[in-house]
């Protein structure tokens, strides 16, 4: 059963040259290029994005650093793609993530973790029509 989930290389991993690396990973685990973007953020759009975690204290220092510069969007299509791209990422602290993921081998802060995907099928809805609400 082939799903689709909204992949992020957050500002810190497009100014770090990290896209190719991201993409890389992706497509050799199988996973299906289905749409692709670089743009800036609004805040507007970063803060629906970020909806779930408007009452955490580091909500507005996530919105500022999300909206810092020019992020890549992608959709992303394949077989469980949403868990995939998950285990691909790693855990949300990149200290915790294991080595092997993008996060356990490229970051070492918590919020300047490199990626975000989807965590759900209701999330991945939700992701795809905010950041590509023309995608068929
Ligand atoms: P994930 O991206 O793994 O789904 P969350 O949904 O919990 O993680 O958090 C969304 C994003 O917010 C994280 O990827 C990270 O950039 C940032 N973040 C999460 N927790 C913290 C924290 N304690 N301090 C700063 N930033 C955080
Ligand atoms: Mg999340």
């Amino acid at each position: 059963m082939t799903e689709r989930t909204l992949v992020l290389v957050k500002p810190d991993g497009v100014a770090r040259g990290l896209v190719g690396e991201v993409i890389t990973r992706l497509e050799r685990k199988g996973l299906r290029l289905v749409a692709a973007e670089l743009r800036t953020l609004s805040r507007e759009v970063a803060e629906t994005h970020y909806a779930e975690h408007r009452e955490r204290p580091f909500f507005g220092d996530l919105v500022e650093f999300i909206t810092g510069g020019p992020l890549l969007a992608l959709v992303v299509e394949g077989p469980r793609a949403i868990e995939a791209f998950r285990a691909l990422a790693g855990a949300t602290d990149p200290v915790k993530a294991t080595p092997g993921t993008i996060r356990g081998d490229f970051a070492l802060e918590v919020q300047n973790n490199i990626v975000h995907g989807s965590d759900s099928p209701e999330s991945a809805a939700r992701e795809v029509k905010l950041f590509f609400p023309d995608l068929g």
